[in-house]
Formats: C-alpha cells, structure tokens, sequence
C-alpha cells in the first residue's frame, strides 16, 4: 500500500480531508492534476458550518483575518454585507454562528498550510480508478495502491465516472457569464430586464439569461449579450478572467461505490446562489475524515461507512432543492417578477427572514441517529462559550484541534474514548470529531459512545 486513503483533487475539499484523515491517524497522499493551485476566485464566502468546522482545527484566527478585506469586498462588489436568497439580499445572519468572507484562492492557501506534511502530488492527473475486496488501484502517470480513494476532483469528477456513480438530477436552467470587463461609453445599470440580469460589481460583470440563449464568446459577444439584455448599445473594449457557470443540479445517490468515496462538488453540484458549494463539500469532509480513520483504525467495522451517505446525502438535497428554488426566482419574467416581490416582503418577516438565514446556513440539518434521540442531537454544536468549576472561560474550539470525541460534562466519569472537559455551564454534550451532538443527556450515555467511538 502506498498510503491508506487516496484523496483525488487538492481543491479545499479535499486539502481539508487529508488534514482529517491524518488527524485521525490515517495516511493519506493527495494526487492532483494541477501544478500550481487555480488562483480562481469562485467563492467569496464560507457558511456558518465550515466555518466552525475550520475553527475546530485552530484556523479561526486565518479566517478572521481574511474576513476584514472579504466583508469589504462583498460591501463595494454588492453594496451590502447581507445575505441574499436568489440576489434578495434581505437576510440578516445568525450573528451566533457566522460565516467567514474569505474568497477561495486565500482559504485554499489556509487550507494547503494547514495540510502541510501531507504528500500532495501536484501535476498528477487521475486516469484510472479500481476497486477490488482489499483496496483500490489509482492511475496517475504511475499506479497507487490504498485502502481507500475519495474523488474531491470537482463537478466534473474523473473519479465519479471512473467509478461508475450514476449522477441524476436536473440541467441547467440558467446560465452566467462574468469577468472583468472595461467599457467605452455608456454602461447600463445593474438589475433584472426582461430578458435577463445584469450584474455588476466593481470590475466585474455578468449576465444571467436563460441556458438555451446562444453561448457567446469574447469581449464582441459579451457586448452583443448586454446589448440584448438590457438594450443599451455597449462597447465592450476588454473582457477577462472570462468565467461561465450553469445550475445544473445533480448529486450521486450513493456516495460510496465500494471502496471509493466521493466529496465535495464531485458529489454533488449546484448553482453558486447563496454560496453553499464549500460548507457542503467541507463538511463532507469533516464527516467521512475521522470515519475512515475509525475504520483503519480497526475501531468501527466496515459498515460503519455507511453512516457517510446517510448523514450527508441529505444535507446535499437540501442545498439542491433550496439552489433550484433560487434559480426559479432568479430567471426573467413578469411572473417571476410577481413571484420575487412577494418572497422579499416575506423577508421582511422576522420569522421569514431567520428560516431563509438558516436555510443557507445550513444550520437546520440534523443527522437521523441509530438511537432515539431529540435536537439538539444530530446538530453541529455551535461554537459554545464553555466556563469551568474555577469560573475560566474559554471557546469549544479551543479543546476540539486533538480530532478526538468530547464529553464536556460536570461529573461523568472519564471515558479513554474521548476527551473529557468539565463545565459548568452547560448541560452535558457528547460531541463527535466533527462537532456532532452525539448525546445531551436524554438517554444512556454509553449508547452514544459505543455508536460512535
Ligand atoms: C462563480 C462561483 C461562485 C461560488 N461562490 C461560492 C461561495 O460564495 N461559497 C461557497 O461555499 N461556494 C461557492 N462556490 C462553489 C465552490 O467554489 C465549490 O463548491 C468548491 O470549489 C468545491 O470544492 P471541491 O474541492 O469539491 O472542488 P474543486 O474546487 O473543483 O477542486 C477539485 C480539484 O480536483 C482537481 N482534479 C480534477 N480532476 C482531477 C483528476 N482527474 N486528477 C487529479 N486532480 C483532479 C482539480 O484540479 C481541483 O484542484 C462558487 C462556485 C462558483 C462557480
């Protein structure tokens, strides 16, 4: 064996989970096509849950850093720092469980130091795939053995297709070119037309039309698009970093096709509406990490694994059906017009407006556990404030970068399963490697322990 977890792709996906894997005492080697890493600016912005899952491995003061010049950056690209539900930015966040603007190429950065002593090879691009009883051949100019392989090789996944995982769901509905584009003369104001929208921010700019509308190409096209959308006569004198994006929305049924895995976008892909794409594809990660290494360890049995698509198959729904609502209220027309008036006057709703904040958040997903149990179990704990018996406070983060299970507790006995910290302040919670409620209270503790450790 040349490592015990293949991960394919060193996208932040799959940089994060080989920094799982080895937390959890897994060997994990990356093998990525690129030389160097992409540069290119997709997201903007980390939901609430990866955010808390970054903290937990002690990267919250990078992302806090990166967030100053980010919300700066969302304020002049958007002119607001609120979220927005399909370019209705009325949303006010859950300021108890925020979300970072950090664009990709810096937490990508993060990312890569914080994988640092991981063998990633770069220039090393995937052609081959194959799964047998005891492991899984991979071919990257040369062939690596392992135990297991996981695709975090993007939408277009080499890996999901190598491995025969079927990829149901919807085509594109919309379509969007953007880039930096410099004008002569006149530029029409950002917003919806009839046959369109216009976007822009700053340098940027786009159009969102309908995905049968020809494909254009170039600073002429784009210009001959603007002019049809918005009906002023453009000139267009430069167009760059040309950028063109769809909301297909497919995502693979089963996660696991023996043994290989997939995570992140080569799971699942969606429209970029409401930035979901890496607290989806991060906390993939964050679930299957310390599961693999269960099972390498010898810990958990194989079956175990399953529990991967379970909890995480409906979280990727979630976000498909959410995207396809966005995407929905975001193409042209006076219905839909109607229809968007309607949904920001709702926002207006305190109520409404907290269901939208935590239907992007992602906050509402709560795992079906093997045991009865009631929320909070099954939900990503927030980042608690915790207090102790001689009143010293401190952040839930601060005791979660060992990768290991936590009890925080103010009498159980210690358990070598997990770590052990006693409040005060909070009931008991017993919480998985990736910040899980596992139990709080209601029923056997040792139930909760002996499913998960
Ligand atoms: C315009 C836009 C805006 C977005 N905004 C947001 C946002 O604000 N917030 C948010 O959360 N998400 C956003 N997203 C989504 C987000 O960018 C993706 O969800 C994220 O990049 C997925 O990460 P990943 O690691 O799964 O895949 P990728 O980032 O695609 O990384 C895959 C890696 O695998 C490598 N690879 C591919 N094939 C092979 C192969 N055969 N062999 C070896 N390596 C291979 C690639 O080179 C790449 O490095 C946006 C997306 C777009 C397009």
């Amino acid at each position: 064996m040349d490592a015990d977890v293949i991960v394919v792709g060193a996208g932040p996906v799959g940089l994060f989970l080989a920094a799982e894997l080895k937390l959890a005492g897994a060997e994990p080697l990356v093998l990525e096509r690129r030389t160097t890493p992409s540069g290119e600016p997709k997201s903007r912005g980390l939901g609430a849950l990866a955010t808390e899952a970054l903290r937990r491995r002690g990267l919250g003061d990078r992302l806090a850093e990166a967030d100053v010049e980010g919300t700066k950056d969302l304020a002049r690209d958007h002119g607001s720092t609120r979220g927005h539900f399909a370019n209705i930015f009325k949303i006010t966040p859950d300021a108890s469980r925020p979300r970072t603007n950090i664009w990709q190429p810096e937490l990508e950065r993060v990312l890569a130091e914080h994988a640092e002593g991981i063998r990633v090879l770069r220039g090393h691009e995937v052609t081959a795939c194959e799964s047998d009883v005891d492991g899984v051949t991979v071919t990257a100019g040369r062939t690596w053995r392992a135990r297991y392989a996981v695709g975090c090789d993007g939408g277009r996944s080499t890996v999901r297709k190598l491995a025969g995982f079927a990829f149901p769901g919807t085509p594109a509905l919309l379509r969007t070119v953007a880039g930096q584009a410099r004008f002569a003369g006149d530029v029409p104001p950002p917003g919806r037309y009839a046959g369109g929208t216009f976007l822009r921010g700053g340098s940027m700019v786009g159009i969102t039309e309908p995905a049968s509308n020809p494909e254009p190409a170039g600073a002429a096209g784009f210009a001959a698009r603007v002019r049809r959308i918005t009906g002023t006569d453009v000139v267009v004198e430069e167009f760059r970093e040309e950028r063109r994006f769809g909301d297909q929305a497919r995502q693979v049924g089963d996660y696991r096709h023996g043994r290989v895995f997939l995570a992140g976008d080569a799971a699942h892909v969606h429209s970029p509406s409401g930035g979901q794409g890496l607290n989806l594809g991060l906390l993939d990660a964050a679930n299957l990490g310390w599961k693999l290494g269960a099972v390498l360890r010898g810990d958990k049995p194989e079956a175990f694994l399953d529990t991967y698509t379970r909890e995480r198959h409906p979280a990727g729904e979630a976000v498909l059906r959410n995207t396809r609502a966005q995407s929905a209220l975001l193409a042209p027309g006076a219905h839909v017009d109607a229809l968007r008036e309607i949904v920001a006057e709702l926002m207006d709703l305190p109520e409404a407006n907290k269901y939208f904040a935590d239907l992007l958040a992602g906050t509402g997903i709560r795992y079906d556990f093997p045991y009865p149990a009631s929320a909070p179990v099954g939900e990503h704990c927030p980042d608690l404030e915790l207090v102790d018996a001689e009143g010293r406070k401190s952040r839930l983060h601060e005791h979660t970068c060992t990768g290991r299970g936590l009890l925080l507790t103010t009498g159980h006995p210690a358990d070598p399963r997990v770590d052990v910290v006693r409040v005060t302040n909070t009931g008991p919670l017993l919480l998985r490697p990736d910040g899980v409620i596992a139990w709080a209270g209601e029923g056997p503790l040792d139930v909760a322990l002996d499913t998960w450790f």
